[in-house]
């Protein structure tokens, strides 16, 4: 007998299935288990018609999965058929099987239970406003997954994996924070590695920008690609396309992902960005930077900030259009190479973008010209903590069905030394 990381007794891999099935084999359940994911409920012989296995050898994987509590097979009597054979198509269960997604949106931190089918089934948070150092947010983080484990074994869940999104410039291998840039106490924060240690929950530590832009993806229209921009004391960036997240390694020795886009320097005489480096976008554009500018005019907050461009402030009108320009002229090159045609503003300072918005496209077609630019849609999306942590999870499930979304690009270097099951 095994337990499993909520305690109960789990029956071993039946040993005809063991037998049969090689690690290869196995590594194949979950080419069967993402099929049926997007195209379920199945029959075994749409399954091997659609992956070129045999028929057995299918009926193999759906068995393992089912094992696994991943899958169930509902025996249907088909009608006018007699009493022939029953049919059975598999489909996912989706009721019992969970991920957690966890935001660190300073100075809070979010945390959210979801089921398979998208509905959350408990919603905590805490602030880190009085945190100094990344041990006293660890501790934090546990009370609130202690308490949704708790939920977890109420509801009899199979807990599969966790995201969490996090700020600042982070290790590309292991998710740590390497430097917080905005809110020092996360420095050194390694939310996998306490996840795994804590509560053996496998757990993939990703840029903040993954939730936003999954939270983001449900509305944007499929094989569409899009850039997801984010506002808050920071500003961030996320590419995606057909629903998913791109990602690359950069050249530079750690390795660059592309939510950092707003720390590369586009004047090295710019202003000091809290990063260390000088003239990043984030340091021309970042709410922490309208902040500083704004503190006399009584901008004390994000949300005082919005009030002051709606009042209609001339001088902080002028200066947001100075910085969407900017913006434009310097995400235009991406915008090309990516072949952007949606963009989406969300976080708290989105609705000053309305203030800048020709100045934007103005940017824009300054580098890559009117028809391009003009081809490109913006929509400003209302800031909503529930579609973040909606982001979070949805990514958990995108990274436990297909860990090599996440693994190809962003951690080559993982990837090439073997792949395996998430989970496992
Ligand atoms: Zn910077």
């Amino acid at each position: 007998m095994v337990k499993d990381m909520t305690g109960r007794k789990k029956r071993e891999l039946p040993a005809y299935i063991r037998g049969r099935l090689s690690l290869d084999e196995l590594l194949a359940s979950r080419r069967v288990f993402q099929l049926v994911y997007e195209q379920g409920p199945l029959t075994q012989g749409e399954a091997s018609e659609a992956l070129g296995l045999s028929q057995g050898t299918c009926n193999l994987h759906f068995q393992r999965l089912e094992y696994d509590g991943l899958l169930r097979a509902l025996r249907l009597q088909p009608e006018g058929r007699g009493p022939g054979r029953p049919s059975c198509h598999w489909e996912l269960v989706r009721e019992q099987n969970a991920s957690l997604g966890l935001v660190f949106d300073p100075p809070h931190v979010f945390v959210q239970l979801e089921d398979f089918a998208a509905t959350p089934l408990l919603s905590l948070d805490a602030s880190l406003r009085a945190c100094r150092r990344s041990e006293k947010i660890g501790e934090k983080v546990c009370v609130l997954v202690e308490r949704a484990m708790a939920e977890v074994r109420t509801r009899r869940l199979t807990l599969r994996n966790a995201f969490a999104a996090l700020p600042g410039v982070l290790d590309p291998a292991s998710g740590a924070v390497k430097r917080a840039v905005n809110f020092p106490a996360l420095e050194g924060l390694d939310v996998a590695g306490l996840m795994q240690t804590r509560f053996q929950i496998p757990t993939l530590a990703h840029s903040l920008g993954a939730a936003y832009y999954y939270g983001e993806a449900v509305d944007i229209p499929a094989n569409s690609t899009a850039l997801v921009i984010y506002w808050d004391l920071g500003l961030g960036f996320a590419f995606g396309r057909n629903r998913q997240l791109l990602t690359v390694q950069g050249g530079d020795e750690g390795g660059r992902t592309i939510s950092e886009l707003g720390h590369i320097s586009i004047d090295a005489e710019g202003p000091p960005c809290h990063c260390g480096e000088r003239g990043c976008i984030e340091a021309y554009a970042g709410g922490w930077v309208l902040l500083q500018k704004y503190a006399q005019q009584g901008a004390s907050s994000l949300e005082a900030l919005v009030a002051l461009g709606q009042a209609g402030h001339p001088g902080f009108r002028r200066t947001l259009r100075e910085i969407s320009h900017l913006l434009g002229r310097h995400l235009a090159g991406a915008v090309q190479l990516f072949g952007v045609t949606e963009v989406r503003i969300t976080g708290p300072l989105a609705p000053l973008f309305n203030y800048g918005r020709k100045a934007f496209f103005a940017g824009l077609a300054e580098i890559i010209g009117l028809h391009r630019s003009s081809g490109v849609q913006v929509q400003v999306t209302a800031d909503s903590k529930a579609r973040l942590l909606a982001g979070a999870t949805r990514a958990a499930r995108r990274a436990y069905i297909y860990p090599d979304e996440f693994n190809r690009l962003s951690r080559l270097s993982i990837t090439l030394q073997g792949q395996r099951l998430a989970g496992n």
